[in-house]
């Protein structure tokens, strides 16, 4: 457990969270100190969760029986905790809750990456929409039913904050005490916005990474990139007769480096400016995380290039319009006819029809998903996604 003395007076506290839902005792006393804290807790019941679970076979960029090397949303989400509890340390903020919300923060993503959620959020349009963000935090408040007593998981409000990164005013003025930041426009905590960063940090690094072992991108293609191109240099200088593989991961663990070390530096100094003496002075200030104006601008650049020569590559955009196909023909067939529900979403089917089938989509793993279109469809063994 983190030593409280060495935590910012502005860190999240979890003896002072603003709470759960449900009250519950505090975890079993030992020598009168809590065994778990309550940030502590919330990451337990995560990584015991199905949702969680079911990270490993949802696809991140490439789908997951594409290969076993390439991300999938689990160890994506387990490369966020990872920077995010190193972000957080150096800060002195509360690492244990970083973790927790970086464990959670994928936990609504839908099978097929962003493509089988920008289709389902299309099939939706009629009937509130789907954001993953919002689906997160549906994941974790509702559709969890592992308690006696409540739906969901029942996490500290500092959590729930952290998972919804984003939300339409509409739907945050439907949740109550989370979504009033959007409304009051205030900011969440640090902790929260450690995890965007790490967020940011993980998937655009791990995308090179993963780009050059599919061979659609090329370390060729990457000297446009002077995040890159920076690293590489430095590294053949070092090691002028370095192997592709070895020159591809030290380039990258360098690139991640300079990106934490900037993210640290900067937000010090960002906080240094405002002096908070709480955590209520952070909510009230300006987003305090962040790089520096010439590290934003460098990694803009790396965005940029993915999304042209990764995200939009003709291999990956075949791939995305199968998945794409894919959930709008399950999300028509669930609607026509919610007796092909499991049981347990024909209850809820029966308040609101169209979110009970874009759960159950959601909750789908890839391959679920694709065994679940051949059954429908009588296609067996006609339907393979693939990006090649
Ligand atoms: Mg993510």
């Amino acid at each position: 457990m983190q030593a409280i003395s060495k935590l910012a007076p502005y860190a999240a506290d979890p003896e002072n969270s603003i709470g759960r839902h449900h009250n519950e005792p505090i975890a079993m006393l030992i020598n009168g100190m809590p065994v778990r804290n309550a940030f502590q807790r919330d990451r337990d019941r995560i990584i015991h969760s199905t949702a969680f679970r079911r990270l490993e076979y949802k696809t991140q960029v490439f789908v997951n029986h594409e290969g076993d090397l390439f991300r999938t949303r689990l160890t994506h989400s387990l490369e966020v905790a990872q920077l995010a509890r190193g972000i957080a340390r150096t800060l002195n903020l509360h690492e244990d809750l970083t973790e927790a919300i970086a464990l959670a923060h994928d936990l609504g993503h839908t099978p097929f990456g962003h493509a089988g959620q920008d289709a389902l959020n299309e099939c939706m349009k009629n009937f509130g929409g789907f954001e993953h963000n919002l689906q997160s935090l549906r994941v974790v408040d509702k559709l969890e039913q592992r308690y006696a007593e409540f739906d969901g998981l029942n996490l500290t409000f500092e959590l729930r904050e952290g998972i919804l990164k984003h939300c339409a005013i509409k739907n945050a003025k439907q949740l109550g005490d989370v979504g009033l930041r959007f409304i009051n426009k205030t900011n969440p905590s640090l902790e929260a916005q450690v995890t965007n960063f790490a967020d940011e940090i993980a998937y655009n690094n791990h995308d090179v990474d993963d780009g050059l072992r599919s061979g659609l991108i090329t370390i060729a293609q990457l000297q446009q990139v002077e995040l890159f191109a920076e690293q590489l240099a430095i590294v053949q200088s070092k090691y002028p007769n370095l192997e592709q593989k070895r020159l591809r991961h030290e380039t990258i663990r360098r690139m991640i480096n300079v990106l934490v070390i900037d993210l640290c530096t900067q937000t010090t100094k960002n906080i240094a400016k405002i002096n908070p003496k709480n955590i209520d002075d952070i909510r009230l200030a300006q987003y305090l995380v962040s790089f520096s104006a010439e590290m934003t601008a460098k990694n803009l650049s790396l965005k940029q290039f993915l999304r042209k020569n990764l995200y939009q590559h003709e291999n990956v955009k075949n791939m995305s319009n199968q998945a794409e196909r894919i959930i709008r023909e399950l999300f028509e067939k669930f609607l026509g006819d919610i007796c092909l529900l499991p049981e347990e979403y024909k209850a809820s089917a029966k308040a609101d029809k169209a979110r009970a089938v874009a759960d159950y989509i959601a909750g789908m793993t890839d391959r679920f998903a694709i065994r679940e279109y051949r059954r429908l469809f009588n296609l067996e063994g006609m339907v393979n996604i693939s990006y090649r």
